[in-house]
């Protein structure tokens, strides 16, 4: 071989080489696989008029499912939107070796939200990740907002470490999917997030009162794309 041509050929080799190893190091499977997500999507078709305890041993009684925000323009309810971003993110999530569980997967499931955390609990999930969509009485307001358990009550012990995924996550979720970042939010009065004894946080991917990011939410490719953005921060957070 001639000299130049060798030159020239570990050149490509080098260059071929140094994002290949990069690539591999952000997408460890080994590191991923076999860890537990519990995926919850928000609210139910009918949703559910029943009554259930705010946090364990409390007597403040909270309605299951009110029911969600719907589209200002679509008219899509939110439960169908929180759906389909779940089961993307399922298959996502699945095809790097994660174990999945849905806490339901028909709209016409309405379980309550200590249901939903028992789930979590007895699958002694890495995460629990809820997908919500928002609503104001603001049209301009939009962007995602990542809510995370404040520490307080019962979920103390789990409360700096759901603030930790959820910095994470919504990093990832805000750069993947282009959308106004309006940052973390503690709540000690989330059903879901009292009865919880693993890390859980809820994303609120958008807002269906925002005319243009309601249109948003209900293409399958925006939807993709927010999946695609969870999947890489639950990866982040697993490795
Ligand atoms: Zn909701």
């Amino acid at each position: 071989m001639k000299k130049w041509l060798a030159y020239l050929f570990m050149l490509v080799l080098m260059v071929t080489s140094v994002p290949m190893a990069a690539s591999a190091a952000s997408t460890d499977k080994s590191a991923v696989k076999g860890r537990v997500i519990v995926i919850d999507p928000g609210h139910s078709e009918k949703g559910n008029k029943g009554k259930e305890s705010v946090s364990p041993g409390s007597k403040t009684m909270k309605i299951k499912d009110p029911g969600g925000a719907v589209g200002v323009r679509s008219k899509t309810p939110e439960y169908k939107i929180n759906m389909a971003i779940a089961l993307k993110l399922k298959k996502r999530l699945e095809s790097q070796g994660i174990t999945v569980v849905m806490t339901k997967t028909k709209d016409s499931e309405n379980p309550g939200n200590q249901e939903r955390a028992e789930i979590g609990n007895s699958h002694h999930a890495d995460l629990v990740i809820r997908i919500h969509a928002d609503s104001a009485t603001n049209q301009e307001v939009h962007g995602s907002t990542m809510l995370v358990p404040a520490p307080v009550g019962y979920a103390k012990p789990i409360a700096a470490t759901s603030r930790k995924y959820g910095e994470i996550i919504q990093k990832a979720l805000v750069g993947t999917a282009g959308m106004k970042n309006r940052g973390i939010v503690e709540r000690k009065d989330l059903t879901g997030f009292n009865w919880s004894k693993v890390p859980v946080v809820l994303a609120e991917v958008g807002f269906l009162s925002n005319p243009q990011e309601d249109l948003k939410l209900n293409q399958a490719s925006y939807q993709e794309k927010i999946a695609e953005g969870l999947e890489k921060g639950i990866v982040q957070i697993l490795q």
